[in-house]
């Protein structure tokens, strides 16, 4: 069984083909500038090794997927013979709401209940919408599934997810805590559990999602019981260039006195904010660790604000669950980043976590970096999210 994974921004669209007998990717590319001038999609057939890049303009999505398929089959750098070897595609789908808690085959009725999830993420669902719309028109009978970033913290008990606004707003416009990058956590949980050698429902594991974005999840029995990011992504973890948790205060003293609009000020907040913002440098963590390695006290700060507000999250998470049996870092700074990895747990040798410093010398690798006498194991674990979108939809449609 082949599955096609689709991940379709306003401009971009990535996919991976992967064999789920062979478990194995077969090919990944992107396509790049969508309805843009200088269009280009670059493919890799993985199995081969091949990269080729195809420039050509693509008006819409459905030129987009168009030109994957014909680079899937493409005589030198394809991995299929024809478009019929595509049993199924799964879609990310970055916002369910309430309405969905799992992954789900895409009907009519489907793609009406996900229309209105829309105003809830008005950058990322409707460009996911069209990404189902294009591969639903070129490969009419071939099954498609969602796979929402919400619907792993649907598990989230009421008192964890509600805000302490009157009530009527979360009945009127759903304002609550949803959190995201939920299909990482998942699946890094269960990567955990299967590394412990332990079944998911007996264990407390704190998951950190370090990347650009970040995210921490308390996922106790297998159950997401509680999440950093909120209503939108821009809660939790201080990010990239999103400042993570903020005194809401801020946002009208900064719209006061500083003649700002709504807009602008959500702008400042998701884009200009966050490590980029404090040190003024970048928001890539590896030109931040030179800087700060040059001398430079503001990128020292930044990474500084970064671990200790993850720091904080894992103690009172295991304090949400009434313990913890391990921590995972994933994703491009918990997979890569040894120095945060250290900073962030360092002090929590109260709690039982204490990581191993040759072991935490890895980069991109699944291993357990925790110490021999940790009673709390610490693991390092890539994500992938295309693999559990596939597994979801093989699932789905084998049913
Ligand atoms: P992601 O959003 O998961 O792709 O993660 C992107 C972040 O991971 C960027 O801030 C990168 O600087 C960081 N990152 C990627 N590779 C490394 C590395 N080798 N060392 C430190 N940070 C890294």
């Amino acid at each position: 069984m082949k599955i096609l994974v689709i991940n379709a921004g306003s401009s971009s669209l990535k996919y991976q083909l992967i064999d789920m007998d062979a478990m194995e990717l077969l090919a990944k590319g992107l396509c790049e500038r969508i309805g843009i001038e200088g269009s280009k999609l670059t493919h890799k057939n993985v199995t081969k090794g091949i990269e080729k890049v195809f420039e050509q303009h693509m008006k819409d999505h459905s030129d987009a997927i168009s030109m994957v398929i014909d680079a899937l089959v493409c005589e030198e750098c394809g991995v299929i013979k024809s478009m019929s070897e595509i049993d199924a595609v799964g879609h990310r789908v970055v916002h369910g709401s309430e309405t969905f808690a799992n992954s789900t085959i895409i009907d009519e009725k489907v793609m009406g209940a996900l229309e209105e999830c829309s105003p809830l993420a008005p950058l990322h669902n409707p460009a996911n919408l069209i990404g189902i719309e294009a591969c639903q028109k070129l490969m009419p009978n071939v099954p498609q599934v969602g796979v929402f970033d919400t619907a792993f913290h649907q598990t989230m008990p009421k008192k964890a997810f509600m805000y302490a606004l009157p009530y009527e707003y979360y009945e009127k416009y759903k304002i609550r805590k949803f959190g995201f990058h939920g299909t990482s956590h998942r699946f890094v949980s269960a990567e955990a559990a299967k590394m412990l050698g332990k079944p998911i429902e007996d264990l407390k594991i704190i998951t950190c999602h370090l990347g650009n974005g970040s995210s921490v999840s308390a996922v106790n029995g297998g159950k997401c019981v509680d999440t950093s990011m909120g209503f939108t992504p821009l809660d939790g973890v201080v990010m990239g260039t999103r400042t993570g948790f903020m005194d809401p205060a801020v946002v009208t003293f900064i719209m006061e006195n500083e003649g700002m609009s709504a807009k602008e000020v959500d702008a400042l907040m998701n884009k200009k904010s966050g490590v980029f913002g404090v040190s003024g440098v970048s928001s890539d963590f590896r030109d931040l660790g030179k800087a700060a390695d040059e001398g430079n006290e503001r990128a020292k700060l930044a990474i500084d604000m970064f671990c200790y507000s993850v720091t904080k999250l894992i103690g009172s998470y295991a304090a949400a669950m009434g313990g913890v049996d391990a921590v995972v870092f994933t994703a491009g700074v918990g997979e890569n980043d040894a120095f945060c990895r250290a900073k962030i747990v360092e002090g929590l040798e109260f709690m039982g976590i204490k990581i191993d410093k040759d072991a935490n010398n890895i980069r991109g690798i699944a291993k357990d970096i925790s110490s021999a006498d940790a009673t709390v194991k610490t693991l390092v674990i890539p994500t992938n999210e295309e693999l559990m979108i596939a597994l979801d939809t093989k699932d789905l449609i084998s049913k």
